[in-house]
């Protein structure tokens, strides 16, 4: 009937499209069903724009996961280099913004564009503003009860993403499905997001809003060398962004503000050669002057170095080695890049990203407990789980 496919797909992302794509080649008749009005608003939102999607350093450490071998086998079969070669076979226009990061020269609506085309080619069909209403079992494979009427399939690919931006389409479908059919769904938090502060840090950093700096951030041994940006609700930049996805409530960050440098040493032989320099001198040679002068006073550095005893110069080491900060908390959904949690892999095929009792039934991209790195490590999951279980469902 006309409401039958061999395969449909919940959610019209990054994953869910390549999945789309891959699975039409085989032949297979592949719907794919999104409520949203249009398809890859993330696409079109990711990397400021130009959508950064895929880094060429992606390697398996680049992940979080609770099962963190999950990811290697899908990730080894299409790789950053197949991904740049269906890019550069639609003639899209790229540059490497940092070492590995692939962005779009022009428009991340390019790479929309390049899957769009591949599902059009591939013969798989596309159904906007259709909300998925209830799934169940049929006699061969499910029954998709949707806002447009009822759909069958011989094999169900959930794609629905995770729960950040809110505004833009996101749900929990996809982990009320996984539940449904018996799998365990980990909990979910904000990762790739911004830290708040307590109100008084908040307060002596808000003139700094704005100042970006390179540092070393670590949190549970993870170190991230990449920029710092304070802003007037907190702490942001890659680097926190970086260490926010491993980091849990009232943990305390750890920030080097000035990496590569030998700040004790370089403090004792300044104090020799000029007693009359001060720390915020100092501070104003490696970091932006603004910054340096806000984070002297919000120590209370005063005086010359010669006034201070070798303690203080331990303790000042130490202080610019080694920033604590307890963020209050993150900025959350709202703003988080993704979400760290989600569908257990424990009771997936990583091979199909099938259930490994219900072959017929896959979870691809964010909705499952894979968990990139910034840097186009979450696209490039996207890519590859969707080719995985497109070339099986
Ligand atoms: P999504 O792309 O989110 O797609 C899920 C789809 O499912 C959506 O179209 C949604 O409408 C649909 N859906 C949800 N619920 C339902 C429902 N109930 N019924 C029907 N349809 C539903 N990653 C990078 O690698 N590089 C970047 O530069 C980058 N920049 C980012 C910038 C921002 C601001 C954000 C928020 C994320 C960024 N990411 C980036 C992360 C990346 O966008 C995601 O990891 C990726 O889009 C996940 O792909 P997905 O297909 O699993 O989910």
């Amino acid at each position: 009937s006309a409401s039958a496919y061999d395969v449909i797909i919940i959610g019209a992302g990054a994953a869910g499209l390549m999945c789309a794509a891959t699975a039409g080649y085989r032949g297979r008749r592949v719907l794919v069903v999104d409520h949203a009005n249009k398809p890859g608003k993330k696409i079109l939102m990711s990397g400021g724009g130009r959508c950064n999607f895929t880094n060429l350093n992606s390697t398996p450490a680049n992940f979080l996961s609770n099962n963190p071998h999950y990811c290697i086998s899908a990730l080894k079969r299409y790789t950053p280099q197949d991904f740049l070669e269906l890019v550069d076979r639609h003639g899209v226009e790229y540059e490497e913004k940092a070492p590995g990061q692939l962005f779009c020269r022009d428009s991340a609506r390019d790479i929309l564009n390049v899957l769009l085309t591949e599902c059009e080619w591939a013969g798989a069909e596309i159904r906007l503003k259709t909300a998925v209403q209830a799934v169940r079992e049929a006699d061969r494979g499910y029954q998709v009860t949707t806002s447009d009427g009822a759909l069958t399939c011989e094999s169900l690919v959930i794609a629905t993403g995770g729960l950040s931006i809110p505004t833009m389409g996101a749900t929990g479908l996809g982990y009320e499905l996984a539940k449904q059919f018996g799998l365990t769904v980990l909990p979910t938090r904000a990762g790739l997001v911004p830290f708040t502060l307590q109100p008084e840090l908040k307060q002596q950093l808000a003139p700094l809003s704005g100042i970006s700096c390179p540092v070393d951030a670590h949190c549970h041994n993870q170190h991230f060398r990449e920029p710092l940006l304070v802003t007037h609700r907190g702490l942001s930049g890659p680097a926190m962004l970086q260490v926010s996805s491993y980091w849990q409530p009232g943990e305390t960050i750890h920030i080097n503000l000035l990496p590569g440098q030998r700040v004790h040493d370089d403090l004792l032989t300044l104090r020799n050669e000029k007693p009359q320099a001060t720390v915020a001198q100092y501070l104003g040679l490696h970091l932006p002057k603004r910054f340096a002068q806000a984070f002297n006073d919000l120590n209370g550095w005063h005086g010359p170095l010669q006034a201070c005893r070798n303690q203080d110069i331990e303790h000042i080491a130490r202080t610019l080695d080694n920033w604590s900060v307890k963020p209050a908390g993150t900025e959350g959904y709202r703003t988080a890049e993704v979400t760290l949690g989600g569908v257990d892999t424990r009771q997936l095929s990583s091979r199909t990203m099938a259930c490994l009792n219900r072959p017929d039934l896959y979870f691809i991209g964010e909705v499952v407990d894979v968990t990139g790195h910034l840097g186009g490590h979450n696209f490039q999951w996207a890519w590859a789980s969707g080719v995985a279980a497109g070339n099986e469902a």
